[in-house]
């Protein structure tokens, strides 16, 4: 029995290497996953979408690089500023490679695998294959409804294409153009990091993970931290379209590219909750 219905708000505030962070949240619960730009930016853009009293009762750190954490510290002392201390949870390993001057207080440790909670929600942390300790990508669920933010990973997992699976809106790395990447200008050994195991999903990756994840539910697809120097949205584009659309989905999936310097509209999707 359903007893309401609440509208959970997925809002990429900055995604790319120059930093990312997303908003989550149903109006009386919110997490950030990742906090890699300024504290400021991070609270302009959230107002620019009208998000600025939307709820933040934690921040969920994906993996220390900094396009990740950067904030971290300061936007810790930003929340206690305003009377409330914010926990950052985050695995072991990250935890221990974060740079101390970026480190927030108030680290909760979190096993990736094993699902918590902050207030209502549910946050499920997913390890992912990625040139650092313990990388994550996260599942936030409310009610019936799972959403979730998958970046920095080098290669698709079956883990993660079931993570997927039954998301009403995902947000999802498509990095690169390998042919981009391959002839671009990047030094060769940044050329092999990032086309390895451990670096970052190529286009055709992301493609082949969507294909294995696209669930019945998916409404929102939002292409993330896009490389600058190697791919473009109309690349990334025309592959998440060309997934789509075998699938059938096409119409049904509404489909954007999350931005580096400015903030994407918020997406909404209702949730049931019993
Ligand atoms: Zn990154
Ligand atoms: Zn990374």
């Amino acid at each position: 029995m359903t007893l309401f219905t609440r509208d959970v708000t997925v809002c990429v505030l900055s995604s790319g290497s120059a930093g990312n962070a997303t908003y989550i949240g149903d109006g009386s619960a919110g997490v950030l996953v990742d906090c890699g730009i300024a504290t400021k930016q991070i609270l302009a853009r959230m107002e620019a979408a009208g998000l600025s009293d939307a709820p933040v009762d934690a921040v969920l750190l994906t993996h220390e690089h900094s396009d990740h954490v950067g904030a971290a510290a300061v936007l810790a002392r930003a929340f206690a500023k305003r009377g409330k201390a914010v926990p950052f949870y985050c695995t072991a390993g990250t935890a221990a490679g974060i740079d101390p001057r970026c480190t927030p207080d108030g680290i909760e440790i979190i096993t990736a695998g094993t699902s918590f909670r902050v207030k209502h929600l549910i946050v499920e942390p997913i390890p992912v294959p990625h040139d650092v300790r313990d990388p994550v990508a996260y599942r936030v669920i409310v009610g019936d409804t799972p959403v979730a933010v998958v970046t920095d990973l080098g290669r698709p997992t079956s883990l993660v294409a079931r993570a997927l699976r039954d998301c009403r809106a995902v947000v999802l790395e498509f990095n690169h153009d390998e042919d981009m990447l391959l002839d671009g200008p990047y030094p060769f050994h940044l050329k092999q990091r990032i086309r390895g195991n451990h670096g970052h999903l190529s286009n055709r990756q992301a493609a082949q993970l969507l294909a294995d994840g696209l669930g019945p539910r998916l409404d929102h697809l939002m292409l993330a931290h896009l490389s600058g120097e190697n791919n473009t949205p109309q690349k990334a584009m025309a592959m998440a379209r060309t997934v789509l659309d075998d699938a059938g989905a096409l119409g049904r999936v509404n489909l954007t590219v999350a931005l580096q310097h400015e903030a994407l509209r918020p997406v909404q999707v209702q949730s049931r909750v019993w």
